[in-house]
C-alpha cells in the first residue's frame, strides 16, 4: 500500500485561537517583550501545571525564548559556574547537556534504566560517589529528563538527589502534560524546563519556560532574561544577562495553544493506546508503554524497539521503508556520551542507552496523525517482518 498523504512525525497544529491573541498585540501596539500575552500565557501555564494542588500553591512560570535557555537559566539559578561538574542524562537530545557547557561546567553523562528509559537512579548514585572520590567535589546539579514524555523515577532520583544534597533540574521539554503520582512533570526539581519548539507537544513558533519554585526565583529568572537590567533610571549592569525573554507575539500563539492542550494530550495518549494494542502480538516489536501504573506518559512520541533477530529487520529498515512511503519516523536520540562533541567528558554507562539506540525508534504522533494513519503503520510494520 503505498499513500501520497505525508505524515510527518509530530508537526505543529494551530486551534484557531491563536490569531486572536495575535491581532490583539497589534491592535494594541504589543509587537515586543512583555506584554499581556506573556503574563497571561504564564497564568494558564501556571494554573495547568499546579491544577488545585495546595502544595504547589508558590510555584510560578517565567516564558523565555526557548527550552535551552530555560535549561541555561536554571542552571545558574542553581549556582552552575566554570569548573563544576554536572549529571546529565546520557540517553536525551543535545540541548540538555549545552547549557552546561555554556557556563563552563563539565557535564557528567549517567545512563538510563530499561524501564522508562530515563536516568538509573542507582547509576546516578554510583557516579555522585565516584565523582567526590575523585575531585573532592560533588556535581553542582543534576538534569534528570522525561524523554518523550515518558517520566523519569523520580522517587528514586530525588531520593538520590537529598541523600547528597544536590539540586534538580528536570527536563520536561517533552513531558508537557505528562504526570508522576498524577503531578505535572517539570513541578518536582527545584527548576523545570518545558520547551514550545514547533514539533513539541504545544508551540509558540519557539519558545519555553522556565518553572521556578517561588516568586523570588522568577523574578531573578525573569531579570536575568531580560539583560540583567538594574532598577536604575539609566541602564545599569552589575552581572550578565541574556535577551532570553519570550515575546508578546510568540506567548500570543501559546495562548492560543493552551486553549487545546489538553486535547492534544488525549490525542497522543490515544494514538499510543492505538500502536500498543495493534502491536501487542508483534513478535520482536515493542512498544513502549507506561512501566508501572505510577506514571502516565503524553507520549509526545509513540516509540518502539525492533530486536532484527525476530523480525528480520532493523529499526533503521523500517525507517526506510517508511521514508518510501512518505511516512517520517527517526532513530532514538544518539546518547550524548557516544557523541563526538562529548567526548572528554565522564560517562557512567550500562549498555542501555546504547541497545536503544541501536534498536529503537520513532513513530509518527501528534495531532495530524490518525487512527487510521496509526492503523496504515503498523500494517507496514507487520509487512515488513520476517514470514
Ligand atoms: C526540545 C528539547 C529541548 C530544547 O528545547 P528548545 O525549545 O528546542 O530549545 C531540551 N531538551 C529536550 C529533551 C528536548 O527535546
Amino acid at each position: 500500500m503505498t499513500t501520497n498523504k505525508k505524515i510527518l512525525l509530530c508537526l505543529a497544529h494551530m486551534s484557531g485561537n491563536e490569531r486572536r491573541f495575535i491581532d490583539e498585540a497589534f491592535a494594541d501596539n504589543w509587537v515586543v517583550p512583555l506584554g499581556p500575552n506573556v503574563d497571561a500565557f504564564e497564568s494558564s501555564l501556571r494554573d495547568f501545571l499546579t491544577g488545585s494542588d495546595e502544595s504547589l500553591s508558590r510555584l510560578r512560570v517565567a516564558a523565555v525564548s526557548s527550552g535551552t535557555a530555560a535549561i541555561h537559566l536554571g542552571l545558574i539559578l542553581l549556582g552552575v559556574t566554570a569548573g563544576d561538574e554536572v549529571i546529565c542524562q546520557s540517553f536525551t537530545f543535545s540541548a540538555s547537556a549545552n547549557p552546561i557547557v555554556y557556563q563552563g561546567a563539565t557535564p557528567v553523562f549517567v545512563d538510563s534504566e530499561p524501564d522508562t528509559w530515563n536516568m538509573d537512579p542507582e547509576l546516578l548514585d554510583t557516579a555522585i560517589a565516584d565523582r567526590v572520590a575523585k575531585t573532592g567535589r560533588k556535581p553542582r546539579a543534576i538534569v534528570a529528563v522525561h524523554l518523550y514524555g515518558m517520566p523519569a523515577k523520580l522517587d528514586e532520583i530525588l531520593a538520590v538527589a537529598a541523600k547528597w544534597d544536590i539540586p534538580v533540574l528536570e527536563d520536561a521539554a517533552e513531558a508537557l502534560g505528562s504526570t508522576y503520582h498524577g503531578r505535572e512533570c517539570g513541578t518536582f526539581g527545584h527548576f523545570g524546563a518545558l520547551s514550545f519548539n514547533g514539533n513539541k507537544m504545544i508551540t509558540t513558533s519557539g519558545g519555553g519556560a522556565l518553572i521556578c519554585p517561588d516568586e523570588d526565583s522568577r523574578s531573578r529568572a525573569v531579570f536575568l532574561a531580560t539583560q540583567a537590567r538594574e532598577p536604575f533610571p539609566y541602564y545599569q549592569h552589575e552581572q550578565i544577562g541574556y535577551n532570553y525573554r519570550l515575546s508578546n507575539i510568540s506567548a500570543g500563539i501559546g495562548c492560543g495553544q493552551m486553549t487545546i492542550l489538553d486535547e492534544h494530550i488525549a490525542h497522543h495518549r490515544s494514538l499510543a493506546a492505538l500502536y500498543a494494542e495493534l502491536l501487542a502480538d508483534v513478535d520482536g516489536v515493542d512498544f513502549h508503554g507506561n512501566p508501572s501504573p505510577d506514571v502516565d506518559s503524553n507520549f509526545w512520541l509513540s516509540t518502539i524497539t525492533v530486536d532484527p533477530e525476530v523480525t528480520g529487520i532493523t529499526a533503521d529498515g523500517l525507517r526506510l521503508h517508511f521514508a518510501d512511503l512518505n511516512v517520517e519516523t527517526r532513530l532514538l536520540w544518539k546518547p550524548l556520551h557516544t557523541q563526538p562533541v562529548f567526548r572528554t567528558s565522564p560517562a557512567y554507562t550500562n549498555g542501555v542507552s546504547d541497545g536503544l539506540f541501536a534498536r529503537g525508534l520513532c513513530l509518527p504522533s501528534g495531532p495530524w496523525v490518525s487512527a487510521d494513519d496509526v492503523r496504515m503503520i503498523v500494517k507496514e510494520i507487520k509487512s515488513c517482518l520476517k514470514k
